[in-house]
């Protein structure tokens, strides 16, 4: 789905098109759709909708795109299968930085604790009894190959599939951040610093690694690209045709080029923002949009896709 800001394409895909579908799938879901005449195709290939929208993972700081995928649960077991856990009588929990047990509670687990300035914005300090390491010293004090639960936070998600390897199931579960783009983020890293494209990500990823579902999925992303490193848009597209090949369906609203030009089918709104949108400029594959010559997106569009066929 393109066209320029304020060409309506937001409004026709999440305010009709996916509550007519939700209201399609499920008659009791309440949310009424915009002023539509009907809703057609083959709806009976689509068993769920999945909107993967630029909301946060979760409002606190404490939920972190590790725990949403479900790879830290992996991670603590093997710190508390240790010997040294053991002799101290340490379990999982005490490996989490959000209940009570092992984590700092000067900070709470956070590292740092803030202050609240009146006037202007809070003031955070690293926390003075563990130093910003979120956990008790006997806590730290349990290493795998040599690093604590504190440094495994501190890696990336790509130095962390290297230093875990084959390890228990944790590389496999964190793969599919890799997969979309996210190798880079620390696995301690709070999901409040992400950025809205970055969070359709890691939702992305959870789907990603939950492997082969019986239903088909349409899943919506509302500019997934937002953030993302020229280098990792591949990635990205990786994800969608893995979604694609296991028989899903991609609906993206997208004002990234390069996404754009791999999509199967452009529906272009346009020609203007505001009052001056709202017009279907074209529907069909990328290369068909050239030709109208109303369309933004085809002027932006037209040199990369000479660049594609030259090569
Ligand atoms: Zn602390």
């Amino acid at each position: 789905m393109t066209g320029v800001s304020g060409s309506g394409k937001t409004s026709l895909v999440k305010d009709i098109f996916y509550p007519a579908l939700m209201r399609h799938l499920d008659s009791a879901t309440s949310d009424a759709p915009g002023k539509h005449q009907a809703i057609s195709g083959a709806l009976e290939r689509i068993g769920k909708l999945e909107l993967i929208d630029q909301n946060p993972l979760g409002r606190s700081s404490r939920s972190n795109p590790v725990t949403y995928i479900k790879a830290y649960d992996h991670i603590r077991d093997l710190y508390a299968s240790q010997p040294l856990s053991k002799m101290r009588g340490f379990e999982a929990r005490h490996f989490s930085f959000n209940v009570e047990g092992g984590r700092c509670e000067t900070c709470q687990g956070e590292g740092e604790t803030v202050v609240e300035m009146q006037f202007l914005a809070d003031v955070r300090l690293v926390c003075e009894d563990c130093g910003g390491k979120r956990f008790k010293r006997e806590v730290l004090d349990v290493k795998y190959n040599e690093k604590s639960i504190f440094d495994i936070l501190e890696l990336s998600v790509d130095e962390a599939i290297m230093f875990f390897g084959e390890t228990k199931d944790i590389s496999p579960r964190l793969q599919p951040l890799s997969d979309v783009g996210l190798g880079y983020i620390k696995l301690g890293q709070s999901s409040s610093t992400l950025s809205g494209g970055e969070a359709q990500r890691v939702k992305l990823a959870a789907y990603l690694g939950k492997g082969k579902n019986a239903t088909s999925v349409l899943f919506i992303f509302d500019e997934p690209s937002t953030g993302l490193h020229f280098n990792d848009i591949n990635k990205l597209l990786a994800s969608f045709n893995a979604l694609v090949e296991a028989g899903h369906t991609v609906v993206v609203v997208e004002h990234n080029i390069d996404i754009i030009k791999c999509a199967d089918w452009l529906i272009d709104l346009g020609p203007e923002g505001g009052n001056g949108g709202g017009e279907l400029l074209y529907e069909g594959a990328p290369e068909g949009l050239l030709a109208v010559s109303r369309s933004y997106t085809a002027r932006y569009l037209a040199p990369k896709l000479a660049v594609s066929s030259n090569q």
